[in-house]
Parts: structure tokens; C-alpha cells; sequence
């Protein structure tokens, strides 16, 4: 029986990460633009599972898709002053038709806000029509400066959700905040990703947002991952878009709006948090196979191993299960080896004792933990395992995050923990953004905000500011982050 390791996972993680997504069939990274990936069959398939789950709670919660063009005039973008400034530096621009330079300048989305304000603008009339929710899941673009990373750091994210919604009020968009983080735990949960969620500081968030939140997950190396955002916008966008809307009594008011974005990084999450130096581990509910079938043949045996492990596969497929039958001419450990880089969660090993004896052997790619089973109950361990593989996952990556957050009083110690295993840690903070900044400095991390909900970000009583020796108001998270 095989051991988990997970020291190049820990030790080496970019080059394991790096090498993974090639060996696995996720992408391939030498497409001759910088930052920008071809998805592989593999990968994509694990990627539209993710969709698929995404999609279905969008229906749940009465959002509609919709699907908006990849250009947007230069004056549709800068109508909100906030937002150019936050994205001019990354846009990338059309200036010509052939060999004409056009009028109005295009650019490619780096998100969809200022090409869908005006259209909701146009569409949104009456109170009747609040509140108005879409989405759409589409390639956006950016010319990121800093050092590219397949499916984290991207010059084309090319499987970009964004959910766009419009209120009455602040309290009813509120609300939608509170529906996004519920929907977010659901995806999270089926995923198995433990995560965190902050209030960003106010000089980190999205650009023309009232108040940014973000989702994080913990890394091998304890950096931490952004996964997913949610923004509550009040009125800005409203009113340089002009979306009014006409009150119950006749009057005219802005709308309040809100989004929610996410993106391939939760591919990236699902790998590097699941993983070990075997491979990939993929939660049951996203693996394109659920469970591979080997059939081990021997010389001279006079049953039929193929057939055996066939009839398995037909009961599993009748059952719901994604399976697959290995019968390619290649000695059993290669195909171990192969299904094991894939994260293939649940192995089943057949020979021909197996066929005498009606039984059959699963293998967890999580534990590699082997379970002898009977032929009649297949069905039902395999339904059971799968459960406890995506717990274990969890539980794990769980186990992982909590050792990976301190609390501490001080610089000093807060330098010690990204000295030694890195991870997130928690400092009182006065609420000055001059002293968040410093701390940031001095740590070399970011802030990744505080706490949330906002009742887990006040500081204990009696707690100073390390940079000012105010009194603390908040605990403020810093991390080396991707
Ligand atoms: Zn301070």
C-alpha cells in the first residue's frame, strides 16, 4: 500500500504545479502568447463540472444568463472615474479596422461592468424590474505585468464568471451580498475548499466599488489564493450610467448594485489544495472519471477479466457513476501511475481471482488506502467511499488552513510566522490606513482585509495598534498572497 507524500507539493510547489497541469492533460502553456493557455480535454471537462454546479445555482437564486461582446467603446469605460484608473494600465486596445484607425477606440473586457451599465440603463424601468440579476461566464483580458501563472495569473481568463445585479436599495443589495457568500459556500463545500472571507481595505478594493469582499484559500507553500469576490457598488455605477428606476409614488431613483466574480482559479484551488506528489486528487463531484476500472489479466487464467470489469462499469453507469474501463495494453502499475496524476478518486482493481471469488479490490487516491469488497456490493462501497473521500478532502484541507492562521501582537512575531511556514496572520490594527500600509511594508504581504462578518473583525479589548499604539479597532489579516 502506497503513502501520501506531499513533500515536493510543499517544498517545490510551483514546480509541481507547473509540471502537473502539463502531465495531467489541463493545459499546455506553450501557446505563443505570454499569459495566455490552451485548455486541454482533460482539464476542460473538470472546469465545465465546476460550471455546471455554478450555473445551476444561478438558476436556483433567479439569476438569468446573458452573454455580452468582448469589445467596449472607449467612452462607454470612461464613464466611471474609478474604475479607468484601476484598469487603464491592463486594457488591451483595438485602434484599427484593417488598415483604418477607428473612430472610437475598443477595448478587449477586462470585466463587464461599463459593457453592461448602459444596456441595464435601457432595460431597467420600474421598480417591477428589481431586482434585476444576471451572469455570464466568458473570456476577459488583461495585460498583467506581474509574473504570469497558468490558470492564477493570466493575461486571458478565459472562464471568468461575473454576476451582475441591480436593487431597489442598499438593504435589498445587502441581501444579494448575503445570497452570493451562501451560494460561494455551497460551491466551496463541493469543492472541498476550506476558505476564509475579508472586508478588503479600502485602498484594495475594486475599482468604483462602495466595498470589495474576498475569499481565500491556503496554498501549499502558505501563500494564500484569491477565489472569489463580491462588491457592493451603492450607486456609483448607477449614476454615471444613469439606471434609474420609477418608484412606487413616481419618483426616479438610482439603482443599487452589486457583483460576484470568480474564475479558473478555482481549478488552480481544486489541484494545488488536493494535491500531493502523486498527482492530482480531484473531489468526487468533479471528476470527469469518478472511478477507473483496471482489469488485471494473467496468463492462462481461464476467466475473463475484460468482461468482468465491463459488467462492473455497466452497474456503476446504470447507478450515476462516471466511469472507466482501462483496457489498453500496458502493464497495471502504468495505468496506476497515470489514473493517480489524473486524481482519479476511486480505483477498482479486478484479476481473475477476483472473477472466481466474485469480489474486486478499491483503491482511494486519497489514502491509497485499499478496501477488499464483494462483487454484489459494489455499488453501495462505491457510493460510500466516494463520500469519504470527498470528507477526507475536506477535513484535510480544513486541518491545513486552521494551522496555516496566527493571531499575534506584534511586527515582530507576525515576521517570525512568514519566516518560518508562512500562512495568514492576524494583528489588531487601528483602522488607519498609514498603519496598514506600514504593517504591509514591514511584513512585505498584503492585507487581505478583516475579518468577515464584520462582528469576527473587532479587536479584543485592550489590544494596540503595533505600528501607532492606538487602540485597535479591528484584526487585520496579512498574507503573501498569489
Ligand atoms: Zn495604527
Amino acid at each position: 500500500m502506497g503513502k501520501v507524500k506531499r513533500e515536493k507539493w510543499s517544498n517545490e510547489f510551483s514546480e509541481w504545479y507547473n509540471e502537473l497541469l502539463e502531465t495531467a492533460g489541463i493545459i499546455d502553456k506553450r501557446y505563443p502568447v505570454k499569459g495566455m493557455n490552451v485548455w486541454l480535454p482533460y482539464g476542460l471537462k473538470i472546469m465545465r463540472n465546476i460550471e455546471a454546479f455554478i450555473r445551476a445555482e444561478m438558476n436556483r437564486t433567479g439569476h438569468e444568463e446573458v452573454l455580452f461582446p468582448a469589445l467596449i467603446p472607449e467612452t462607454e469605460f470612461q464613464k466611471e472615474a474609478e474604475h479607468i484608473k484601476g484598469f487603464e494600465d491592463e486594457v488591451y486596445w483595438v485602434t484599427h479596422a484593417g488598415l483604418d484607425p477607428l473612430d472610437v477606440r475598443l477595448i478587449l473586457r477586462p470585466t463587464s461592468e461599463t459593457a453592461m451599465y448602459s444596456m441595464f440603463s435601457l432595460w431597467i424601468r420600474s421598480h417591477a424590474d428589481l431586482p434585476f440579476k444576471v451572469y455570464q461566464i466568458v473570456n476577459v483580458y488583461r495585460y498583467e505585468t506581474k509574473h504570469t501563472r497558468p490558470l492564477i495569473r493570466v493575461r486571458e481568463i478565459s472562464r471568468f464568471f461575473e454576476a451582475h445585479t441591480a436593487h431597489v436599495d442598499f438593504e435589498d443589495a445587502e441581501r444579494q451580498i448575503k445570497e452570493d457568500l451562501e451560494i460561494f459556500d455551497r460551491l466551496a463545500k463541493f469543492l472541498a475548499l476550506p476558505y476564509i472571507i475579508s472586508k478588503r481595505p479600502d485602498w484594495d478594493k475594486f475599482p468604483g466599488a462602495f466595498y470589495s469582499l474576498g475569499a481565500e484559500i491556503m496554498m501549499p507553500d502558505g501563500r494564500t489564493l484569491q477565489i472569489g469576490t463580491m462588491h457592493n457598488y451603492k450607486q456609483n455605477f448607477a449614476k454615471a450610467y444613469n439606471i434609474q428606476y420609477e418608484t412606487e409614488t413616481g419618483d426616479h431613483e438610482f439603482v443599487h448594485q452589486t457583483t460576484f466574480g470568480m474564475s479558473e482559479r478555482l481549478l488552480a484551488a481544486v489541484i494545488a489544495v488536493h494535491g500531493d506528489d502523486s498527482g492530482m486528487v480531484l473531489p468526487p463531484t468533479i471528476a470527469p472519471i469518478q472511478v477507473v476500472i483496471v482489469p488485471i489479466p494473467k496468463k492462462d487464467a481461464s476467466v475473463d477479466v475484460f468482461a468482468y470489469a465491463r459488467e462492473i462499469a455497466e452497474e456503476l453507469r446504470k447507478a450515476g457513476f462516471r466511469v472507466h474501463v482501462d483496457e489498453r495494453d500496458i502493464r497495471p502499475g502504468r495505468k496506476y501511475y497515470d489514473w493517480e496524476l489524473k486524481g482519479v478518486p476511486l480505483r477498482i482493481e479486478v484479476g481473475p481471482r477476483d472473477v472466481e471469488g466474485r469480489k474486486a479490490v478499491l483503491a482511494r487516491r486519497d489514502t491509497f488506502e485499499k478496501i477488499p469488497v464483494e462483487r454484489d456490493a459494489i455499488v453501495e462501497e462505491v457510493k460510500k467511499t466516494l463520500d469519504a473521500i470527498h470528507e477526507n478532502l475536506y477535513n484535510r484541507a480544513k486541518g491545513f488552513l486552521e494551522s496555516h492562521i496566527k493571531r499575534v501582537d506584534t511586527i515582530e512575531e507576525a515576521k517570525a510566522v512568514f519566516e518560518d511556514r508562512r500562512g495568514i496572520v492576524e494583528i489588531p490594527w487601528c483602522g488607519d490606513e498609514e498603519c496598514g500600509l506600514k504593517m504591509e511594508e514591514e511584513l512585505d504581504a498584503k492585507m487581505l482585509g478583516t475579518p468577515y462578518p464584520e462582528e469576527k473583525a473587532k479587536a479584543p479589548e485592550g489590544k494596540k495598534c503595533p505600528v501607532c499604539g492606538r487602540e485597535a479597532k479591528f484584526i487585520a489579516r496579512f498574507a503573501r498572497t498569489y
